[in-house]
């Protein structure tokens, strides 16, 4: 696999190329060019739907068994092609090769899990008695769009196509400019296993993002982004009534409660705050910590980040990568900026391994932020970068209550020695998700926890057989037995 690379649309298993395209760079490295992506227009995006439906009239007569089969191909393909493409994005969306490769990991485990969710799935519900028969019967919607974001590209879009296509959808991905060539070049071998148009694959911005929101052959659009995108997915899908699915924001709390111990629990947290730079929905992006153990958790929380080496994502050296982007990286910098206005006390810690190189990249240090006012934007937004945010709290329902304080309800976590206390705390907090003394899901816990979130963080779910009810409509049918 080149490094240079060119991507074209695909559409009915074709490459399209259009009139203009869009240069990609190396987040790293910003004098390096990674490769060029097709910038798609309303017309091609009419083309790729009109495909996909063409497909989905055979493609949803094809057995559940024959869709997990040629699943479980995607997946084997992705197993061999894996350390490629992990160095692929690494070049194209910044983050360290060893989390990439976690990340074809995590599309093999998606891909693989969703063949057993299926298993179970379609089991017809019939009931029948002396004058009728009823049989309740899952049938695909129809075309999807899957938009996706750049913060785990090939784990998401493999999340999304492997839930679409088993339930006998078929998928018109958009992916995001800023992470399109690792996963185009895969979804390019995949589509290729599969008839014709059941995959497709469009590239562009908002104008194209938005001509597959009004196109009245999508049946149901699956986003995962930002909640502002979302805004105007949900407008744009209103006009066709389409069904949305959506998977945003997060600002995950961690109350760790006075009967924790803060010397094991405050690494762990550190741990989830600053993997892939901060840039992950889930990653912790507050911490409440009891008044009395303020200065000490502040203390392990900052030791934690200044081991850090901070570098090129395929240095081996390097433990902390920069972030993806410029809008994400003039974010974070300005947030920061206004928050040393404050009170609060801003410490950049880690260690630059290339200094000469830092402005060749979108470099920031592992950022740790003490004595923020509950209150302050810091503390309440979606940060999606390297920072951690520590408030002290007095009272258990004084943390409850400000983890509950925004409109963000993704995940959350629970620390503390005491199990039924924890539960019960975990019982208060408003999200899709809580972990107890643990910042992720457990191996049983991704089996079986459909991920999402409430409020403004999402609608509906992905993964499980509750993910995969997202793409069916119920049809029911009633047999009588006489006539009369
Ligand atoms: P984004 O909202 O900027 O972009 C997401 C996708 O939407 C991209 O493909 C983008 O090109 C497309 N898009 C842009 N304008 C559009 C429009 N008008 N209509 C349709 N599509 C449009 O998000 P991002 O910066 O790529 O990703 C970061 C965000 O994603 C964060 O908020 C993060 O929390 C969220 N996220 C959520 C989850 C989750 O599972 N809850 C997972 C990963 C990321």
């Amino acid at each position: 696999m080149s490094q240079q690379q060119v991507i074209h649309l695909l559409i009915n298993q074709e490459e399209v190329q259009t009139p203009s395209y869009m240069e990609v760079r190396d987040p790293g490295r910003l004098t390096d060019v990674v490769g060029n992506v097709a910038i798609g227009s309303v017309a091609h995006v009419d083309q790729a739907v009109r495909a996909a439906h063409q497909a989905f009239q055979s493609w949803k007569t094809v057995a559940v068994e024959e869709r997990c089969r040629l699943l479980l191909r995607a997946a084997e393909l992705i197993q061999s092609e894996g350390e490629a493409v992990a160095r692929l994005l690494t070049k194209e969306a910044g983050m360290l090769l060893s989390v990439y490769r976690g990340e074809v990991g995590m599309a093999i485990n998606v891909l693989k899990a969703t063949t057993e969710w299926a298993q179970t799935f379609f089991s017809p519900k019939q009931v029948e008695d002396g004058q009728s028969w009823v049989s309740l019967e899952k049938r695909p919607l129809g075309v999807i769009a899957a938009i996706v974001p750049w913060n785990l590209p090939l784990m998401l879009t493999m999340q999304k196509l492997a839930a679409i296509l088993v339930t006998g959808n078929t998928i018109v991905i958009k992916p995001s400019p800023f992470a399109a060539i690792g996963v185009s070049v895969v979804l390019k071998k995949i589509a290729a296993m599969f008839p014709p148009g059941v995959i497709n694959v469009i590239h562009g911005e908002a104008e194209v993002g938005s001509a597959l929101s009004t196109h009245p052959l999508v049946r149901k659009i699956s986003f995962t982004g930002g909640g502002k995108t979302a805004q105007f997915v949900m407008r744009d899908a209103a006009d066709s009534l389409k069904h949305v699915q959506f998977e945003l924001g997060g600002n995950d709390p961690a109350i760790v409660l006075d009967d924790a111990n803060v010397d094991e629990v405050m690494p762990q947290i550190a741990a989830a705050a600053f993997r892939r730079s901060g840039q992950i929905c889930v990653a912790t992006k507050r911490v409440y910590v009891p008044k009395q153990y303020y200065e000490r958790a502040c203390e392990l929380v900052c030791a934690y980040a200044d081991q850090f080496s901070i570098g090129h994502g395929l240095d081996e050296k390097a433990t902390f990568s920069p972030v993806n982007n410029r809008i994400q990286y003039q974010f974070v910098k300005e947030l920061l900026e206004r928050t040393r206005q404050s009170n609060a006390r801003v410490m950049e810690l880690g260690t630059r391994l290339e200094p000469e190189n830092w402005e060749n990249g979108y470099y920031l240090h592992p950022t740790v932020v003490m004595y923020p006012d509950p209150g302050q934007e810091i503390v309440t937004c979606e940060q999606f970068g390297p920072v951690l945010p520590i408030v002290p709290y007095h009272t258990e329902e004084e943390a409850i209550q400000w983890a509950n304080s925004t409109e963000y309800g993704l995940g959350s976590s629970i620390w503390s020695s005491d199990p039924e206390r924890a539960l019960r705390v975990a019982r208060h907090i408003e999200a899709g998700m809580t972990c107890i003394n643990g910042a992720n899901l457990s191996p049983l816990g991704l089996k079986h926890v459909p991920f999402g979130g409430v409020k403004q963080s999402g609608i509906g779910r992905e993964k499980t057989e509750v993910g995969l009810a997202e793409f069916i409509e119920y049809h029911g049918i009633n047999y009588h037995k006489e006539t009369s």
